[in-house]
């Protein structure tokens, strides 16, 4: 397995592999790798006959007054992780390789990113976009695989590569879970077993509403058991599943979307009604 720190020569290696006639599938994450990070490594291999995948904290996408200096970290680990679950390459650039002094383009999605983490984490998805674009243009892939743990992320990224034209495909996997229906996060990291049990709430609150339902009346009720569990809700929304605009009636395909804190560890979770 091949490692990079330095863009230019990763770019450089991937454009001799698709010389050569390989697939390209890239895997962007930000490291502390877990099942969830793994299953898409697999899915990638899978797919395209070089894989590879991004490990990079990037700064752009966090607040001010978010976790970028505490996120979780373990280089040694995710190399490991990595080899064993196939991957080709592994990227592990620095902020400053990334954002050259004076770095002045970035890229806004402008519909999609409007709500739900959106506004609650200005500049988050103008951070999103800008390194993933980057990582496009780096890695040349053919596919890029992205988790549904995301989902508004996932949709703002195939709304990105519709409107810039670029020539790849973009793949979503499942939620992976805990045993115990807990979406896996690196950030659960930061959770003690109180709080992992309490957060337990989010997986069966996003699995409460059906088809049918008036989304008023049971966000209501979600929001209430979510907030009885001990977590602070920061939004609870149903929405349209390609155009995450809110329904007032839950039908097939929306996406039910929640983001609360445990403590002060901000927790996302999702699920498609059937
Ligand atoms: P992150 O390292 O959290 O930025 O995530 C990198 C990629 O892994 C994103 O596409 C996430 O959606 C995906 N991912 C994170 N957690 C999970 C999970 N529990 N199941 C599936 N994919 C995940």
């Amino acid at each position: 397995m091949k490692k990079f720190t330095d863009p230019a020569i990763l770019q450089k290696w991937c454009a001799n592999q698709k010389k050569k006639g390989n697939k390209i599938a890239l895997v962007p994450t930000m490291g502390y790798l877990h099942e969830g990070h793994l299953s898409l490594i697999r899915e990638a291999k899978k797919r395209a006959d070089i894989v590879v995948v991004s490990v990079f904290v990037n700064p752009v996408q966090f607040g001010p007054n978010e976790d970028y200096d505490k996120y979780p970290r373990d280089e040694k680990a995710d190399w490991k992780k990595c080899r064993e679950a196939g991957a080709s390459a592994v990227f592990f650039p620095t902020k400053e390789n990334m954002y050259l002094d004076r770095h002045s383009v970035y890229i806004n999605e402008e519909d999609l990113s409007l709500g739900l983490c959106g506004a609650r984490r200005p500049g988050h998805f103008r951070g999103v976009c800008t390194v993933v674009a980057k990582l496009f243009n780096l890695s040349h892939c053919d596919i890029a695989i992205f988790g549904q743990k995301d989902y508004q992320q996932a949709q703002v990224i195939k709304r990105m590569v519709r409107d810039l034209n670029f020539d790849l495909e973009i793949v979503v996997m499942p939620i992976v879970r805990e045993k115990s229906g807990l979406a896996m996060s690196s950030r659960n990291t930061y959770l003690d077993e109180d709080m992992r049990k309490k957060a337990l709430v989010l997986s069966e609150a996003v699995r409460t509403p059906k088809a049918g339902d008036k989304t008023a009346v049971i966000s209501k009720k979600c929001i209430a058991k979510i907030e009885k569990a001990g977590l602070k809700i920061d939004y609870f929304e149903c929405v349209d599943g390609a155009t995450l605009v809110r329904s007032a009636k839950i039908k097939k395909g929306d996406a039910i979307l929640v983001a609360a804190f445990a403590g002060k560890t901000r927790l996302i979770d999702n699920s498609i009604v059937k």
